[in-house]
């Protein structure tokens, strides 16, 4: 079992499988963004080998994201092999954050290789708003995948993040859509990873404003309801879907931290609010698999107890030298 210096058990791995998107979300990426050399990129081999090495450690919830993970050639290996290691009952979950815009094509192959609950991120209903958060997207293609899924029985959550005069008023609309969709949905606040060639300052929204507004316009009450990530779940007594709200920055929530993040390079990140890493490529193409969960084993010892996110206007540019769509969120 891997345990950091903070006696916080670890059995959380979220894989980033490729730096690669479809879209150019504004608050992720810049639109002239330079993608790595795929040889920089781990092989699905070599991903599929990580995971055996962390599942062997105690490891049982992995989440793949990227970039957008359904772009990744071949990702349909990753999941059959995280389904295999299910069905012989050595992980509880494998799920992934997606886009959307690929997922009518995959739902189905999703559910039959065990994938029961899905994170689709969508910032807008408005599909000129839509494509301009996302520079590319085609709205239609995200709503047509969440349909997919929801007639398959796997259970959509919306990931939406709030940026100040984008979509903080028409996320209300959103809710009520989620709502109708008996979906859940988590609002995510803005955190400052990567610089993206805009003023990072101009996109943040505080969700501890927000939150006041949201709970009494929407009469909502404060739910027991947990996932294996850091929202805090609302939800309105006649409705099933849960409202959930990550505020990284405002709401700090690294006590509970159960998680560590592999890079699509291999470098294995302890906290996503923080710099530093272990090269689990270097290790994988140089070193025995004894050598390797020395490795992981060791970066437990340098898992940070909390990440220094800061959002002020002459600290608006990303903290975090790399980019969401290395880590994956
Ligand atoms: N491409 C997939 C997607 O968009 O769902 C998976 C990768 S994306 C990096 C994972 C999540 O991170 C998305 O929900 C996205 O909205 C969120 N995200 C990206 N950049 C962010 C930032 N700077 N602050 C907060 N959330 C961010
Ligand atoms: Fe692509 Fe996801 Fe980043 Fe948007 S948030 S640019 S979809 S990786």
């Amino acid at each position: 079992m891997l345990i950091d210096n903070y006696k916080r058990k670890i059995d959380y791995l979220r894989v980033s499988v490729t730096d690669r998107c479809d879209l150019r979300c504004t608050y992720c990426m810049a639109e002239d963004v330079t993608f790595l050399p795929r040889q920089e990129v781990l092989s699905i081999e070599e991903i599929i080998k990580l995971i055996s090495i962390f599942n062997e450690l105690g490891v049982t919830k992995f989440r793949l994201t990227g970039g957008e993970p359904l772009v990744r050639k071949n990702i349909i290996s990753v999941i059959e092999y995280l389904n295999s290691l299910k069905n012989q009952n050595k992980i509880k979950e494998h799920t992934l954050t997606t886009n959307g815009t690929n997922l009518s094509k995959y739902a189905k192959i999703l559910k039959d290789n065990g994938v029961n609950r899905i994170n689709v991120s969508l910032d807008s209903l408005n599909p000129q708003k839509y494509r301009e958060i996302t520079k590319h997207g085609d709205i239609q293609k995200v709503i047509d995948g969440i349909e997919s899924c929801i007639e398959l029985d796997i259970k959509v959550k919306i990931n939406t993040v709030l940026t100040q005069n984008f979509n903080d008023e028409e996320v209300f609309d959103i809710i009520r859509w989620v709502q109708k969709k008996r979906c859940d949905i988590s609002l995510i606040e803005v955190m400052p990873i990567g610089s993206i060639g805009e003023e990072r300052f101009n996109q943040y929204l505080s969700m501890k404003k927000f939150e006041e507004q949201l709970v009494s316009k929407l009469k909502l009450s404060p739910s027991n309801y947990k996932t294996n990530g850091p929202s805090r779940y609302f939800s309105k007594t006649d409705n099933e879907s849960k409202i959930g709200i990550i505020s990284a920055i405002s709401h700090n929530f690294c006590d509970t931290c159960n998680r560590v993040r592999l890079t699509c390079t291999g470098k294995l990140y302890m906290c996503l609010g923080q710099n530093d890493y272990v090269d689990l490529k270097y290790a994988l193409r140089n070193m025995s698999k004894i050598d390797i969960i020395k490795q992981i084993e060791y970066a437990m010892t340098i898992k940070p107890q909390k990440h220094n996110f800061e959002i002020s206007k002459n600290n608006y540019e990303g903290y975090v030298n790399r980019h969401m769509n290395e880590t994956g969120g």
